[in-house]
């Protein structure tokens, strides 16, 4: 299949398209590089010896759209551009939803116009709010609660009504995924590609990382007072190649319509939780290096706990998480020391 990555220069994307060009498929990049650079997209070419076409514009902008699915035969797309970063959601809510929402609705249009149906979309757990009980299965009920959480959930009932209103008349195209990330973290294991966040990470392992090679000074630990094992908060760390494939699973599901609803929705985890504390430990073993830490308040709209029930995705997809919490700090550690500056290194 011919499948369009938007944001397939990113963090996510970049290893999406890797994973898709080892199953097979062809593939065609639309970014803006808002946050990514096309060193990311050479990578990948090198990874995989694979060429393909690049074009940088806006999911927001129509022509762009247009122009790209006029040249190129697309079957499919996997959407992972948006912004991501939930305090900057909290602080600028227009450019959260403009990006997500609108950039979104503006890539159904024109996919519904050069009738393309197949979308498989980065949705996040996120929409599980604070879940009333762990491990977190897709039926939970759906909260958000800030901007960025907001978007996703938008997104999920925007690409529901979608579905719905078709199976209304009948007329039943579109194959939609709704792939809810729990916490994506490593890199691919040449060390080429991987999370380059822009100026002080927000997520926990590029901060414990850039603290390991000294470009941070400590780690500040958010909370030691949640009802966990240890007091910290617990999460459900996956590979992000784990995470790229289960969207190749995905692909493959809705190619082969095995569906009788057109919308379907994933979690992609482990199934297995680790608490920060855990976190530090295993990168110091993988690493050899140590992690200078500090206990500190808990982290305005954190949640204790959360990791995923992935029985649907197993069942259904035949996927399951396969790489250990070794292999995602070894192969983080491996990024890091390779690109201390990430792709500006
Ligand atoms: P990222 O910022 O590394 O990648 C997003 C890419 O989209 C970047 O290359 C950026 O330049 C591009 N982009 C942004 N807006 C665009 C636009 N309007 N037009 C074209 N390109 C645009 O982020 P990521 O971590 O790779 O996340 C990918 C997706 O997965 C996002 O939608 C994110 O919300 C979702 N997600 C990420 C996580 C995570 O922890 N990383 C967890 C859950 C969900
Ligand atoms: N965390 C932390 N210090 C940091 C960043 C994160 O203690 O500098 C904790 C955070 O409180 C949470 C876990 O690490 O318990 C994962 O946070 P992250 O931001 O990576 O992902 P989230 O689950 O919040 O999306």
């Amino acid at each position: 299949m011919k499948v369009l990555v938007t944001g397939g220069a990113g963090y996510i994307g970049s290893h999406a398209c890797v994973a898709l060009l080892e199953a097979g498929h062809d593939i065609v990049v639309l970014d803006n590089f808002a946050n990514s650079c096309m060193t990311s997209l050479d990578r990948v070419k090198q990874i995989t010896g694979e060429d393909f076409p690049v074009v940088e514009g806006d999911v927001n902008h129509h022509r762009v759209l247009d122009s790209l699915f006029n040249s190129h035969d697309i079957d499919a797309v996997m959407h992972f551009a948006g912004y991501k970063a939930v305090g900057e959601s909290c602080e600028k809510p227009l450019l959260y939803y403009r990006n997500n929402v609108a950039g979104t609705l503006s890539l159904c249009e024109a996919m519904q116009k050069h009738q393309v149906a197949l979308l498989i979309f980065s949705s996040s757990a996120t929409v599980y709010g604070d879940p009333p009980t762990v491990p977190i299965k897709e039926d939970f009920p759906l909260t958000a609660t800030n901007p960025y959480g907001r978007s996703k959930l938008m997104v999920e009932e925007i690409l529901r009504d979608l579905v719905s209103a078709e199976q209304l008349t009948g007329s039943g195209a579109w194959q939609i995924a709704l792939m809810r990330y729990f916490n994506p973290v490593g890199a691919h294991p040449s060390g080429l590609i991987g999370e380059d966040p822009n100026g002080i990470p927000n997520n926990l392992l590029p901060y414990i990382s850039q603290v390991a090679i000294g470009r941070l000074p400590a780690l500040s630990v958010f909370g030691s007072d949640y009802p966990t094992i240890d007091g910290t908060g617990i999460r459900d760390y996956l590979h992000v190649m784990d995470l790229a494939e289960g969207h190749v699973r995905a692909l493959d599901y809705l190619a082969q319509g095995k569906s009788t609803s057109g919308c379907h929705t994933w979690n992609l985890g482990t199934g297995k939780g680790y608490s920060v504390l855990e976190m530090i430990r295993a990168f110091e073993s993988a690493s050899g290096k140590t992690v200078s830490f500090k206990m500190a308040p808990r982290r305005a709209g954190d949640i204790a706990a959360c990791w995923a029930d992935t029985s649907k995705a197993e069942n259904e997809l035949g996927w399951t998480a396969s790489r250990g919490l070794s292999e995602m700090m070894e192969d983080s550690w491996r990024w890091q020391l390779g690109n201390p500056q990430g792709y500006r290194s």
